[in-house]
């Protein structure tokens, strides 16, 4: 398998740090408001690397955080009069919603910021001892830039034109920086806002050393791929390795994956131009999984163009896709009894056998362009070549062995691509359990409104929720 490695910038041969396994960091959203689809885009593209990583067999561990301690969730908190808390457990409650809509599995880990303040003051403590940090008069701690010769290794930049660049810009509460390339790792509280106690000040943690942290804590000191928008290569993900590395003492990612920008109507999403949607807008108007196959239909570092025609096509091609799965679904009852050809009953014919030949050589397209740094839009290319042949050839006369086939060779690729209905069930169970376990951290932070209003929104959808001695159990209406 080939992977684009952001640090080589090339294309490199995939070989795991322990063979057989796979582990993977993507950074996750910043919790205060419903996830846009830009979000949406490195979810989907890093949970069909994670699928297509277990369909050749690794044993995949996959953790992606929850940004919950940040300056707009501290805004949307102080204007709505609340907790910051509550406005990040409602938004990692609508985010599950929304992943679960979009046919993205939940991460084997999903951590959050301000659950991992312990692991944050640690490695700071041990970067202060190292001499890679230090703490200025106000309390801030800052990451010292310079004491890091390989700093610039993953966006490409260099150190001394970085430290020209940032003297030109003077940001008013810095001034303890030794150095303007220097970055904050703790800062003191301010008025209203959420903080910790350090050796250094009452404050909180800055942005980056929270994916250092939990990196570390759930995949170790160095893991496979750190994934992320491509809009994270620098500072956040330089700064990520600037931050490892000295902690650590080892490489910290082997490989860097970052997915390319989704735009729309060819301009840059923002809210001030107006032409800005929430999955959630959009899952009002098409079935979440057409903006799953959407997105896959683009290699994930191109750009990728949002517009309502192209929408239409990927529904129209999905709808392709699964009018052939429901066609050979009836067929495999109803060619039960069919003989078929050879002295068993129900195997295949040779004309089947050739079939399965012409299969097998698009089963391989589909993989080749997988391992091609997860050339998606090619093997969705192979999926319709495939599902052309089946329309072509499997009818009611055809045997139950060569209609098994289809179904579970079409079936498996289309899973891969996170692209299949009959997973619908499961996902929503997956997004009901989601919910349940929100309102349970709620109810541990005694944050009884946002329980109670977890229950109500279950409850309206049909859910009845039983506390038993073995925990919140639920059932149907
Ligand atoms: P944020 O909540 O801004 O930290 O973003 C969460 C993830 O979404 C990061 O991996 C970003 O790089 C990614 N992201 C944000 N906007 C877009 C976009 N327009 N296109 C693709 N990825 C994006
Ligand atoms: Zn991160």
């Amino acid at each position: 398998m080939k992977i684009f490695n952001t640090l080589s910038r090339r294309k490199e041969e995939f070989v795991p740090l322990e063979p057989g396994k796979v582990k993977i960091y993507v950074c996750g959203p910043t919790v205060y408001n419903y996830i846009h689809i830009g979000n949406a885009r490195p979810m989907i593209v890093f949970d069909t690397v994670r699928r297509y990583f277990e369909y050749k067999g690794y044993e995949v561990n996959y953790v992606s955080n929850f940004t919950d301690v940040d300056d707009k969730i501290i805004n949307k908190a102080l204007e709505e009069g609340v907790d910051a808390s509550v406005i990040s457990e409602r938004f990692i409650a609508e985010c599950k919603k929304d992943m679960a809509g979009l046919n993205v599995r939940p991460a084997t880990t999903h951590p959050q910021a301000t659950k991992e303040i312990p692991g944050m003051l640690d490695m700071i403590r041990t970067l202060v001892e190292k001499g890679h940090a230090y703490a200025a008069k106000d309390g801030t701690v800052y990451f010292r830039t310079e004491s890091f010769p390989e700093y610039g290794k993953l966006s490409h930049k260099n150190l001394d034109e970085l430290q020209s660049g940032f003297r030109e810009i003077k940001v008013t509460g810095e001034e303890g920086k030794e150095d303007p390339a220097d970055f904050v790792l703790w800062k003191p509280k301010k008025e209203g806002e959420p903080y910790w106690e350090s050796p250094w000040c009452d404050g909180r943690p800055g942005w980056h050393i929270e994916c250092s942290v939990m990196a570390k804590r759930y995949l170790g000191d160095e893991i496979d791929i750190h994934a992320g928008g491509e809009d994270l290569i620098f500072p956040h993900h330089e700064n990520e390795i600037a931050q490892s590395e000295c902690a650590n003492g080892k490489p910290f990612a082997r490989y860097w994956m970052h997915n390319g920008f989704l735009n729309i109507d060819n301009k840059k999403m923002s809210k001030s131009l107006g032409n800005f949607f929430t999955v959630r807008e959009i899952s009002e108007k098409y079935d979440l999984q057409v903006l799953r196959f959407f997105m896959l239909s683009a290699h994930y570092r191109s750009p990728l163009n949002f517009s309502a025609e192209l929408m239409e096509a990927s529904k129209n091609g999905l709808e392709r896709i699964r009018t052939a799965m429901a066609k050979l679904k009836e067929l495999e009852q109803s060619t039960q009894g069919n003989s078929g050809g050879g002295a068993q009953t129900g195997a295949m014919t040779e004309t089947e056998q050739e079939n399965v030949s012409a299969a097998k050589e698009l089963v391989a397209k589909y993989e080749a362009a997988m391992d091609d740094d997860f050339n998606t839009a090619d093997a969705v290319s192979a999926i319709f070549e495939l599902v052309k042949l089946s329309n072509s050839t499997a009818s009611e006369t055809a045997s139950p062995a060569y209609i098994s086939y289809l179904r579970q060779t079409i079936g498996q690729l289309c899973d891969v691509m996170g692209i299949i209905t009959e997973t619908k069930k499961e996902s929503l169970d997956e997004e009901i359990e989601a919910m349940i376990e929100a309102r349970q951290q709620a109810r541990k932070e005694k944050n009884y409104a946002l329980a109670d209003e977890i229950r109500g929104k279950l409850s309206e959808m049909g859910i009845i929720l039983e506390d038993t001695r073995q925990g919140v159990k639920w059932r149907r209406a």
